[in-house]
């Protein structure tokens, strides 16, 4: 048996990025798809002779090779990875097979919600100021298919929780982890400690010279930090001054930060009289927070750990200045789509979990109309109950089957309406919103049931709201 003998599963993005980079080290490749793939991915393949298959698993072949890599789509129960681990052969993700090709300078983003935000927050950071950096992982291209060329010194990866399962030798020189809520769950057997655990492999091999930049009110991450005691330096940041004083944003108790940590620990980043502060290599960093691009608190934490990066990246305060302060803002996350007859729509498609929309609400000025649902992935919707009660004027639900949202809203709402298409949803929001009022689209639960992904659910939304 040849020992490059190497298969990737699953044909997405970093399927298809691991397959051109193990072709390109001279493997033996081959691509195996359940479901079908892409047409620009088939073409690519067979453009670069790489052997696969789609609609089916063929195990008598997938256990020949020496390696797997899985793409973070396929979950560990399915049967042909179980027969895989059965068979002793080892599988790892596409960032911990990329990684091993270059040298560059790696910064990682991960966490529950804010990676996309703050990743692409960083590399335009790192990009405005010269530097010759990529962004990649869960967003745009993948890593290895950037490795490939390899013309970076740079790189800004998004990682979720998928691709970080399986990494293994792979070193962030710069760890950011942003926070961690539930999220999903219906993957992790309902199983938080699983998905935590996931998460925190961003700081594997860290060494005291890395960086591990941490948000320090998120309760899970400081019990996480306490219990594992990474060997980077940390540098952790905070809505609250340095010496842990007061809450200076006035953010609710479900998410208030967390007093408990060590009141002595310095922060790096934090903020204070309007400000947004950065104390890193004994240099302070000050900008006045409504000078930033993003709008919303939970934008302010993803400034700061931005701030922190290109700090420790020696970027000049006037480079990081004009930086966050020029950010466009990526789609679908807090958009501001159009205000139709006095009424603002906005579009969140992204926020996928529960605690993204408690941010979304939170940063909604008037009453507002909340279209959520979706593929419902085992969500508590505590968290936003009070928002809810407080501050929306009805829910429209989107999705093929609602009853999770009704178990939990109903009698507490008067006003819920039933959709299963964007074009019932708007129309439904254009009659129930007053004017002054918000209708935002943040839906708490995954697209799949009903739409593409979450971008087509943002354009559909976008579309029916310029039809109005
Ligand atoms: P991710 O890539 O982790 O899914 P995004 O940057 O795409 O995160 O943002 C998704 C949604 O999460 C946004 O629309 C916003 O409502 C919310 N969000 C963004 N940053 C944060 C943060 N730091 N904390 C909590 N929620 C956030």
């Amino acid at each position: 048996m040849s020992n490059r003998r190497f298969v990737v599963l699953g044909g997405g993005e970093s399927g298809v990025g691991a397959a051109l980079l193990a072709k390109e080290k001279g493997f033996e490749v081959f691509l195996s798809d359940f479901g079908s793939l892409h047409d620009a991915h088939r073409e690519t393949l067979q453009l670069h002779g790489i052997d696969f298959e789609e609609g089916r698993h063929t195990e008598a072949r997938i256990l020949q090779a020496v390696e797997v890599v899985k793409s973070p789509g396929i979950p560990d129960s399915a049967p042909i990875v179980r027969a895989i681990r059965e068979r002793g052969i080892p599988v790892i993700s596409e960032i911990e097979f990329a990684s091993r090709y270059t040298d560059a300078k790696i910064i990682c983003v991960t966490g529950s919600n804010g990676k996309s935000t703050t990743a692409s927050l960083i590399h335009h950071i790192l990009k405005s100021a010269g530097l010759n950096v990529a962004l990649a992982g869960n967003i745009g291209k993948s890593f290895a298919r950037l490795v490939v060329e390899d013309e970076f010194e740079y790189y800004v990866l998004e990682l979720s929780s998928f691709q970080l399962e399986g990494v293994y030798d792979f070193k962030a020189d710069i760890a950011v982890l942003l926070n961690i809520t539930p999220d999903h769950l219906d993957r992790y057997g309902n199983d938080l400690q699983r998905y935590i655990d996931a998460k925190m492999r961003i700081i594997r091999n860290q060494e005291v010279n890395d960086a591990l930049i941490y948000w320090i009110d998120d309760p899970i991450l400081n019990r996480e930090i306490e219990r594992l005691k990474p060997k980077a330096t940390r540098y952790p940041f905070g809505a609250t001054k340095p010496f842990g004083t007061t809450n200076l944003l006035g953010v609710n108790n479900l998410h208030e930060p967390n007093t408990a940590f060590d009141l002595n620990v310095q922060l790096a980043g934090y903020v204070d009289g309007g400000k947004l502060w950065i104390d890193v290599k004994e240099e302070r960093f000050d900008m006045e927070l409504e000078l930033l691009a993003l709008e919303g608190m939970h934008n302010v934490y993803n400034s700061l750990a931005s701030g922190i990066v290109a700090k420790l990246m020696d970027i000049t305060d006037e480079q990081l200045r004009a930086s966050l302060s020029d950010f466009k803002g990526i789609p679908h996350r807090l958009e501001n789509v159009a205000t139709v007859r006095g009424v603002l729509y906005v579009n969140d498609s992204k926020a996928t979990n529960v605690n993204s929309c408690w941010y979304a609400l939170q940063s909604t000025r008037s009453k507002t109309v909340l279209i959520l649902g979706g593929k419902d992935k085992g969500n508590d919707y505590t968290e936003i109950e009070e928002l809810v009660l407080t501050k929306v004027r009805a829910l429209i639900f989107l999705g093929k089957d609602n009853s999770r949202l009704h178990a939990f809203f109903d009698g507490k709402i008067d006003t819920i309406v039933d959709t299963d298409s964007m074009k019932e949803a708007v129309n439904s929001a254009y009659e129930l919103a007053q004017k002054g009022d918000t209708v935002l689209l943040s839906p708490c639960c995954a697209s799949f049931d009903l739409f593409k992904n979450y971008e087509d659910r943002g354009d559909q939304f976008k579309e029916h709201v310029r039809r109005l």
